[in-house]
């Protein structure tokens, strides 16, 4: 089945049953503080289940376009080490508003991973928070899962939550076993590629308020959420999402680029960067689509992050030109159909996502061989921990995010003085008030005479003009 296909037959399978197909929201939450980014597919139902908004229907389906890369989901620095999680994925998700509850969830999920789907039985595990007998129930007598495969698990994995505060309840998921001799049991939850989760059902009861007591709901509701690239790594027989045709033609663009293949080993350091150039440019792609911009704050700061590791990874494909934007077009080409706001924007998004590129081309080698010389004085003196000042100076004159400099320093084996990269930032920001402060002294004893010689200018410049012109 082609990706495309998969997605089709999630929105069909909900559709027959009733649910209304809704579009993604955008991945920049519209009216939402707490949120930097989209990071569930709930996020534009949040209204609907504090009760304080409505929908024209009680069911809905969708495929949600996410980004995990900041607050309390933040899969970032697991991007190319591993080969299920990304920082921008399609999250396909079903939906009850008081309506329908924990047995047609878990009932109609089975219904389409074994019967629609034909998963087989034996690889599935299915997950129920550590009291909820209810769901237990449901998956012992309401579904053919063996006994065995339904396991409790505590507030970590099964108590869901989108952010600090906001909706949230206890959780049963699916988990499939992809080892050869069906020997994952212990694996599921174990953050291993050979067993990963597949969906969640959440059972939305619960709002958390700033004081992180739990408020019940008014109503009882489902949201469901199921990874678009893991069930079609599954679907297409792959062990890496990656693998599949979601990621393909990605990889083929980055291959044209830079004439390396890409060999899907889980270490080796082009495979890892040729996943997180595919992963990043879906992020950057996705998320300045939908009107973010890179800076140097909040969630255009996370964005700037993303695009400055790329480009360094790009670096271990020999790149030292601009390439990411070039991968702009194939992900507007491959998901423009589903997403045709990609198509509206590329231009705009190659424009941005290029001159960012460009601007952190041109400190990035010096950056780097300052690196090479900060670590190489390090090891002289058997030391293992970068100083705060390097890290800052990384940071402040050649662009290096904190986080870039901690992942080069990961890979050498090295730690960074992190409090004290905080203290020099603290100091620069204070610098930086005193400064403008100082700057607005100056400039509020000058308004005075400014105002009367820019007066005096004018009256003056304006002669000179009609002057000029007169003589014209
Ligand atoms: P995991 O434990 O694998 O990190 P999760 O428990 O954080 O996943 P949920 O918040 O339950 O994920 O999200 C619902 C579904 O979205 C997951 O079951 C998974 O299929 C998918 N998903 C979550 N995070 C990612 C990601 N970073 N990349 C791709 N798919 C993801
Ligand atoms: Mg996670
Ligand atoms: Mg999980
Ligand atoms: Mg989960």
């Amino acid at each position: 089945m082609k990706s495309s296909d998969i997605r089709q037959s999630f929105l069909d399978f909900f559709g027959q049953k009733e649910h209304t197909v809704v579009r993604s929201a955008p991945v920049i939450p519209a009216e939402d503080p707490t949120l930097l980014f989209t990071n569930a597919g709930m996020n534009q139902f949040k209204d609907v289940f504090l009760d304080k908004g409505s929908r024209p229907y009680s069911r809905a389906v969708d495929t949600q376009k996410c980004i995990r890369a900041s607050g309390k989901h933040n899969d970032l620095e697991d991007v190319g080490r591993d080969t299920y999680h990304h920082t921008f994925f399609e999250m396909l998700g079903n939906w009850s508003f008081g309506d329908y509850y924990k047995k047609e969830a878990i009932v109609w999920a089975w219904e389409l991973l074994t019967e629609v789907w034909k998963l087989p039985k034996e690889r599935l595990y299915a997950t129920v928070y550590t009291d909820d007998d209810e769901s237990l129930g449901i998956w012992e007598k309401e579904t053919d899962i063996d006994s065995g495969h339904i396991m409790r698990f505590d507030e970590k994995d099964n108590f869901w939550e989108m952010g600090e505060t906001g909706p949230c309840g206890p959780c049963s998921e699916i988990h499939i076993d992809l080892t050869e001799d069906l020997s994952g049991k212990e694996l599921v939850n174990a953050g291993d590629h050979r067993v990963i989760e597949l969906w969640n059902l959440v059972f939305i009861q619960y709002n958390r308020k700033v004081d992180r007591s739990l408020e019940p709901l008014p109503k009882k509701h489902v949201d469901t959420g199921m990874g678009f690239e893991r069930i079609t790594a599954v679907l297409q027989g792959k062990g890496s999402n990656y693998d599949t045709d979601v990621f393909r033609p990605l990889f083929d663009a980055i291959t044209g680029l830079t004439g390396i293949g890409y060999n899907a080993t889980l270490d080796g350091e082009q495979d890892i960067a040729m996943r997180v150039i595919a992963d990043h440019a879906r992020t950057l792609t996705f998320a300045i689509t939908d009107g973010a911009v890179p800076s140097n704050e909040g969630r255009g700061y996370v964005l700037r992050r993303i695009l400055r590791r790329a480009v360094r990874y790009a670096k271990k494909l020999d790149c030292n030109q601009p390439v990411l934007y070039r991968l702009v077009g194939v992900i507007a080409d491959t998901m423009g159909d589903v997403f045709p706001e990609l198509r509206k924007q590329q231009k705009t998004v190659e424009k941005i996502v290029r001159s960012e590129e460009e601007s952190f081309l041109v400190t990035l080698d010096r950056g780097i061989e300052i690196f090479g010389e900060i670590i190489a004085a390090l090891r002289g003196s058997k030391q293992t921990r970068i100083s705060g000042e390097d890290a800052f100076r990384l940071y402040d004159t050649y662009g290096f995010p904190l986080d870039l400099t901690r992942l080069m320093a990961l890979e050498e084996g090295l730690t960074i003085d992190e409090e004290g990269f905080d203290t020099c930032m603290q100091e620069q920001k204070e610098r930086a008030r005193k400064d403008r402060k100082q700057k607005q002294q100056i400039a509020d004893e000058q308004g005075e005479w400014n105002w009367f010689g820019k007066r005096a200018r004018t009256i003056f410049l304006g002669y000179e003009t009609l002057d000029t012109e007169a003589k014209v």
